[in-house]
């Protein structure tokens, strides 16, 4: 197992144990919090379906000169983990589990399935990821289009972006609440995103 691999498999099990423990009320609860996330998420997906899946399909699976999906090439953020398990049923979760113990061969991420990504809902650096080719041949030629996609990375930003609460930071806060932490907890453990806290007067 790669030291990736280990720290992704920490970060589940962590997830996955926490959320075992909770009443479905609990659970419920927390699905309430996702909620703007998830419409957000909706939103990208159908932005991305209506204009990029004819580029994408020719760019990544006709001629397979792909930059999507790489070898551990992902940032994952601990909120990645905890949204996807919060939506994901026991055989999706098992699924993630089998892959991280499996020996990791290739060059592509040890999430891709045969069928695509093995999450339910990828992590967010994957869904706002546009190849180069991609945005030459779609966003470079259409200015709506461009501007549309500037409102989604605005609106990305508002909950990953620690200048203010976010999801992306009230998630990490409510493991270590419970006595729990990792790595993958950068709104708490990345100097960058510390300096921006602490650019504006908040709590580290
Ligand atoms: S979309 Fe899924 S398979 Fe692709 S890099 Fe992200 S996690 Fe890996």
């Amino acid at each position: 197992m790669t030291e990736y691999q280990h720290e992704q498999m920490e970060a589940l099990e962590l997830v996955a144990g926490h959320l075992s423990g909770l009443k479905a009320a609990d659970i419920d609860a927390l699905k309430g919090k996702l909620a703007d996330y998830l419409c957000f998420r909706r939103d990208v997906d159908t932005f991305l379906s209506t204009h990029f899946s004819d580029i994408c399909t020719e760019t990544c699976y006709q001629s397979r000169i792909s930059a999507c999906c790489t070898r551990e090439g992902i940032i994952t953020f601990f909120a990645d983990v905890a949204v996807n398990v919060i939506m994901s049923d026991e055989i999706a979760i098992q699924a993630l589990f089998s892959v991280l113990r499996s020996p990791q061969e290739g060059s592509k991420c040890i999430y891709l399935g045969e069928k695509g990504c093995l999450w339910q809902v990828k992590p967010l650096v994957c869904e706002m990821f546009l190849c180069e080719k991609a945005e030459d041949a779609v966003l470079k030629i259409n200015q709506d289009l461009q501007n549309e996609w500037h409102m989604l990375k605005k609106r990305e930003k508002t909950f990953r972006w620690p200048d203010q609460i976010v999801l992306f930071d009230e998630l990490e806060q409510l493991f270590l609440d419970a006595g729990h932490s990792s790595p993958l907890m950068y709104l708490h453990n990345s100097p960058g995103l510390l300096r921006v806290k602490k650019a504006v007067g908040r709590k580290q």
